[in-house]
C-alpha cells in the first residue's frame, strides 16, 4: 500500500462517520476511534515533513480539514521533553499514539476555585484516548521521553486550528487565556493523486 493511502482511507471512512451521525458526539467518537486505532497501528505512512519537531515548541501539522468543518486530522510532534500547556478543546477529540510515548494528565476545575489533577497516564504506540466537553476536556500532553521525538495523530470534531478555546496559566491559579492554535504548516499532503504517472 502506498503509505499515504492509509491516511486517505482514514479520511474517507471518517467522513462517512460524520456524514451518518451529524451532531452526535457519542456516535462520532465511537465510529472514528477504531479507524484511528487502525491508522496508528502502522507507523509507515506519515511523511517526514509532518513529523519534524521544532527545537523549542511542540508542533501541530494539519493533515486534513473536512471542507464542511466537521472534523480535522492533525499530527502532533513533540521534541525531547516538550509539553503542552494546560488547555481545552471545546469539541470532541481523539489522540492516537504513533511513535514514542506520551504522558496525558487530566485537570478538572472545582466550584471552590481549586483544580484537581488526575494521575498522569502513560500512552504507548497504538493507544487511543478521547477528550470532550462531556468526557473531560482539559489536559496536558507531554513527550514521555527527554531524548527523542514522540508523535500522535489527533482527530477533532471541528477544524481545531480555528477553534476559539483556552489555555490555563498554572502559575496564576489556572487563569483562563483565549487560545487559537492554528497550524505549523501551510499546505496539507495531497491524498488524491494516486495512480497517476
Ligand atoms: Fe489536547
Amino acid at each position: 500500500m502506498s503509505s499515504l493511502l492509509r491516511l486517505r482511507e482514514f479520511v474517507v471512512e471518517a467522513t462517512r462517520v460524520v456524514e451518518r451521525a451529524p451532531d452526535d458526539e457519542r456516535a462520532q467518537l465511537a465510529g472514528v476511534r477504531p479507524l484511528l486505532a487502525d491508522l496508528v497501528a502502522h507507523d509507515d505512512w506519515l511523511p517526514d515533513e509532518y513529523a519534524t519537531p521544532d527545537a523549542q515548541y511542540y508542533r501541530q501539522y494539519l493533515l486534513h480539514a473536512d471542507p464542511l468543518g466537521r472534523f480535522s486530522v492533525v499530527s502532533f510532534v513533540w521534541g525531547p521533553g516538550q509539553t503542552t500547556p494546560v488547555h481545552d478543546h471545546r469539541t470532541w477529540g481523539l489522540v492516537g499514539i504513533l511513535r514514542g510515548a506520551e504522558v496525558s494528565t487530566a485537570y478538572e476545575p472545582r466550584t471552590n476555585g481549586n483544580w484537581i489533577a488526575g494521575a498522569p497516564e502513560r500512552l504507548e504506540p497504538g493507544r487511543v484516548v478521547a477528550v470532550s466537553p462531556t468526557l473531560g476536556d482539559i489536559h496536558t500532553i507531554a513527550n514521555a521521553f527527554d531524548d527523542r521525538v514522540s508523535i500522535s495523530i489527533h482527530v477533532y470534531g471541528a477544524n481545531i486550528g480555528e477553534v476559539r478555546r483556552a489555555v490555563y496559566d498554572v502559575s496564576k491559579g489556572f487563569e483562563e487565556k483565549p487560545f487559537v492554535s492554528g497550524y505549523a504548516n501551510a499546505a496539507t499532503p495531497n491524498l488524491w493523486n494516486f495512480g497517476r504517472a
